[in-house]
């Protein structure tokens, strides 16, 4: 389990998350939602290790995680799936999910994992030989997640998977998201599309102005009631 104990970050003398206390359950999909600058992506990069955490704690399963440089997380089982997918456009789709690989993991393990990324996705099968900078936005999509997933992450983090897709393809999305809640894996997920998100996650947090306003399972969720809080400035 990854937990956060009143973490503050920002960029400089910017602060922008302030207290935050966020907790993942090993084996569940938590959704982190909020509108436009609410501070999602700065948690993330905190996590990351992208940004220092100034005050607070973080542990992922009750060893200490601040001051854990991001080129260390692979080894702590952590990836990340950024928002914007950053494929690798002049690769073609099966480099790209190689590359995704743990850098220890050998020629067999690499292919079994591939096999299972396109079992997963077998649109990506289909196009393995394609450069993905040809993708569609939704086939780019699911080539990042395929990738996050190539070194078997135990913690994964996707940010804003569904921005600007097509919502059949958010559709999609939804699925693959809910197929990968296995049990076994811990998901942490950034999502503007607060519905959808609720409803894939076993837990909901809102977050406002860089601070935690709402967290309950998303079971208890009220969407109206989430709503108002969303838009109250
Ligand atoms: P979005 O949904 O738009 O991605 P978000 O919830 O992820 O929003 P953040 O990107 O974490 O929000 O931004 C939170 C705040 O931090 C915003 O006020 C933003 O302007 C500020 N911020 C983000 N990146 C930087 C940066 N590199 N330098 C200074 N401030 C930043």
């Amino acid at each position: 389990m990854l937990e956060l104990t009143q973490v503050r970050a920002g960029y400089g003398a910017i602060n922008v998350l302030w207290d935050v206390s966020v907790a993942a359950a090993a084996g569940k999909l938590t959704t982190i939602i909020g509108p436009n600058g609410a501070g999602k992506t700065t948690l993330l990069r905190a996590i990351m290790g992208l940004l220092p955490v100034t005050q607070g704690q973080m542990t992922l399963n009750g060893a200490p995680l601040k001051g854990i440089p991001t080129w260390g997380m692979a080894d702590l089982g952590v990836a990340m799936i950024p928002e914007g997918r950053m494929v690798f456009r002049d690769m073609s789709v099966e480099e790209n999910l190689i590359m995704g690989g743990f850098p220890k993991a050998h020629r067999a393990q690499v292919n079994a994992r591939l096999d299972e990324a396109y079992t997963m996705f077998p649109r990506l099968r289909e196009r393995r030989r394609q450069m993905a900078g040809s993708l569609s936005g939704g086939e780019a999509q699911m080539l990042a997640m395929g990738r996050g997933l190539m070194s078997d992450p135990k913690l994964l983090i996707v940010d804003e998977p569904s921005l600007g897709l097509a919502p059949l393809v958010v559709n999609e999305l939804f699925e693959i998201l809910a197929r990968l809640k296995d049990g076994k894996r811990t998901i942490i997920l950034v999502e503007q599309n607060t519905q959808r998100a609720v409803g894939v996650a076993d837990h909901v947090y809102l977050m406002q102005s860089g601070k935690v306003v709402l967290s309950q399972a998303a079971a208890e969720v009220d969407l109206a009631n989430l709503e108002e809080l969303y838009f109250a400035r």
